[in-house]
Parts: structure tokens; sequence; C-alpha cells
């Protein structure tokens, strides 16, 4: 007999499944608004000039390829804690280690909650991205749910959340925010939301786990950083997932860092030695090149200023696309208001589409779009705007 006789296949993850359908899609007109990677006017995900450019350089002057010590390298671990946290932190109260992306982040923080902190439950927002949910339950990390989405699921149910967190969520426990551009939704708390968020927070003594793959990609690097900054002046202890892999374009490198904000230096040290722990028995230590990238960049004004007027030019690119997009949809003059993507941010929307009515937009249009109605904005295109919303505008009448 077989010894993986007994192996059951897993069920296929539900957006890639779409993207092979798409590449196996014939219609040459055939659009693709699921993964959730950026994508140019060509529909294509470009390698940044300031990433070709400190790669060059990279070449020239690489002396080896020993190992990174298991919390990476010092340089990119200082540029992570300026990003995030500018200088709100002191710097001996924040541990950064450089991590396999977003997702490696999130596990290794997953790991040190289950592990380190006892009977510790994780709230996560009602939709969330898939992924976490999968990866606390890989993690045995027990998660509850908070309102999120509200019932027009076109804005936040502040209220809502306010509740669950106040009412539901036990003292001590952790709750996962996402720190810009929420995904799948694009909804982001105001200013003003994020105070309250952040008094709740303060007084459940709540721990933050921010989950931020999107800076730069909302309002701007430092502007998006203004809700986990708000989060901070009323807490002592948080942990921040960074993914560089949207805002860098550096997807398939796995570029990312854990950021562990402790009350004091001394709990900064041992939970970092706990970190670098988890690292150890997992992935032993991060990979160099994408950091590497990362910290030339940084260390360099000309490719820094580089690095953001390439990030501006897709942030913006996102932005007139939405209201292409809401201004094409206006102009059927069949009374479709789609404004609320105006106040949504980043790549990601919750369109309001049905499953039926996306069902319809891949059968009949070669339109891909998740079954929740998400719609990746950046795969949208000037050019066949008006394509996309008459195909739209016909599945909705
Ligand atoms: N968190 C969110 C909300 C995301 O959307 C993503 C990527 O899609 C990630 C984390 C992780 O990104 P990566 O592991 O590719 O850096």
């Amino acid at each position: 007999t077989h010894r993986f006789s007994v192996v059951q296949t897993a069920p296929p993850d539900s957006i890639l499944g779409l993207t092979e359908a798409f590449n196996a899609d014939p219609n040459p007109d055939k659009m693709n608004l699921s993964v959730g990677v950026y994508k140019d006017e060509s529909g294509k995900t470009p390698v940044l000039k300031s990433v070709k450019e400190a790669e060059k350089r990279l070449i020239d002057s690489e002396t080896s390829k020993g190992y990174l010590s298991i919390d990476g390298m010092v340089e990119y671990r200082e540029d992570v804690r300026r990003m995030v946290f500018g200088d709100a932190i002191a710097g001996e109260r924040v541990a950064v280690l450089q991590a396999p992306g977003g997702t490696g982040a999130l596990r290794v923080a997953a790991d040190f909650m289950r592990t380190q902190l006892p009977d510790l439950r994780i709230w996560i927002p009602t939709p969330t991205w898939a992924n976490h949910p999968a990866i606390f339950s890989a993690a045995e990390l027990p998660t509850s749910t908070y309102r999120y989405l509200g019932a027009d699921r076109t804005s936040l149910d502040l209220p809502g959340m306010l509740e669950d967190l106040r009412e539901n969520a036990a003292t001590g426990d952790a709750v996962l925010l996402h720190g810009c551009c929420h995904n799948p939704t694009g909804i982001d708390p105001s200013e003003d939301d994020w105070k309250q968020i952040a008094k709740v927070i303060a007084d459940k003594q709540l721990l933050p786990l921010i989950d931020f793959a999107y800076q730069g990609f909302g309002d701007g690097l430092e502007q998006d950083a203004v809700g986990l900054r708000t989060v901070l002046e009323q807490v002592d202890e948080a942990i921040v997932c960074t993914s560089f892999s949207k805002n860098f374009g550096l997807y398939s490198e796995r570029v990312g860092a854990i950021s562990l904000v402790a009350a004091d230096a001394g709990e900064c040290e041992a939970a970092r030695s706990q970190l670098k722990r988890i690292v150890r028995t997992n992935y032993s230590n991060p990979p160099r090149h994408g950091g590497a990238i990362v910290a030339t960049i940084l260390a360099d004004e000309s490719l820094t200023a580089l690095w953001k007027e390439e990030l501006e030019a897709m942030r913006t690119r996102i932005t007139a696309l939405r209201e292409s997009f809401v201004q094409t949809m206006e102009s059927t003059g069949k009374g479709y208001d789609f404004s609320f993507l105006l106040r949504q941010k980043g790549m990601f929307s919750f369109s309001g589409l049905t499953p039926m009515q996306v069902d319809e937009l891949k059968s009949r249009h070669s339109i891909y779009i998740v079954g929740s109605g998400r719609i990746n904005v950046a795969g949208m295109s000037e050019s066949r705007m008006q394509t996309l919303c008459d195909a739209v505008a016909s599945v909705m009448s």
C-alpha cells in the first residue's frame, strides 16, 4: 500500500484558480481584475527602475553569499523602523526582524503570540485577507471576528467594530488591523475613526497586530502610517508586519519585516530573542537579495527619489483609474453610482457586484473578478475602460 494514499487533495486557492482560467481563456479582449499584484497600463507588473539600478550595483559589489544573521541586515532593519515609525518610538523599544514577505512576518508573529502569550485570542475583521485566518489557524492561534464592512458594503461599520472590540473581546486579547488599504474592501478608517479605535484598544489593553502591506498605495508613505501611529500614541506594545512586495514591486523576492514594539528596552530584547528562535526553527534566516535591494535604494538619495517617484506613479495611476471607472459608469446614463470607489484606498475595492454578475462577466465577457466582487483596480486600463464599463453595465441591467 502507498502511505500517501491516505492524503486528501486540498481545496485549490480560489484566486489563483481564477488566474489559471484566465490564462486558458482564448478571448484576446480578456481582462483579469482578480489577482493581487499591481499592473501598469499594458497589463504588466514591471520591475521598478530604482530596483533594476540597485540590482546592477549589487551584482557588482556583492562579495559573498554567506548567510545573513537570523534577524537580517542591520541597515534594512533600520530602514523599516524609520519608514514605519518615523520618530514616534525610541529605537531601543523596537525589535525589527527582516522576514520573507509580509506572509513570513505574519507567521512569525502568529507563532510568537501563540507560544509566548498564553490564552491569547486574535480578533480579525470581517472580511479580511483570506490568508489571515489560514495563517493563524496553521499556528494554532485562536481567532474571533469583529464587524468591519457596513451593511451597505461600501463603508466602515465603525460602531459595530468598536462594540465588538469593547464588549466581546477579552481584556488583553490581540486585534488584527490593516494599516492602510484594507484588503479586500479598500475601506480604511478615517483619522478620527483611528482615534476611536485606538481608545478602545487602550481601554481594553488589546495587543494591536498591524498588517502593513500597502504603505504608500493609499495617500502616500507618511500619510498611510497615520493610523498605526495614532494607535501607538495610546499603547506601548504592538506588532507590525511590513511587506515590500507591493510598494517596491518585489513580490517574488520575498521582502518584509516583523517589528515588535515593547514597553521598554529590556522587554524588547527578550521578545527579540524569542522571535529569533522562531525564525531559526522555521526558515533559519531571511533571503538576502530583496532586502539588499531595498537597503541599496534607501541608502542612496537619488535612488530613493526615483523609487518615491515610481511609487507615487503607481498610487496616482490607481486613483486615476478609480475616477475614470466611476465617470465612465456614470456616463452610461443608467444611473450607476460607483462614487464610493473614490473613498476607498489602494488596489482593491468591493465593487458590490453579486456572485451571479461576477459569473456572467467571466462567461460572457472574459472579465475575471473574485466571487466576493473584489476588484483589483490596478488591473483596469484607461484604453479599455469603456469596454469594461459596457460589460459591467450589461450584467447589471
Ligand atoms: N497582507 C495583506 C493584506 C496582503 O494583501 C498581502 C499580499 O497580498 C500580504 C499581507 C503579504 O504579502 P507578501 O507575503 O507577498 O509580502
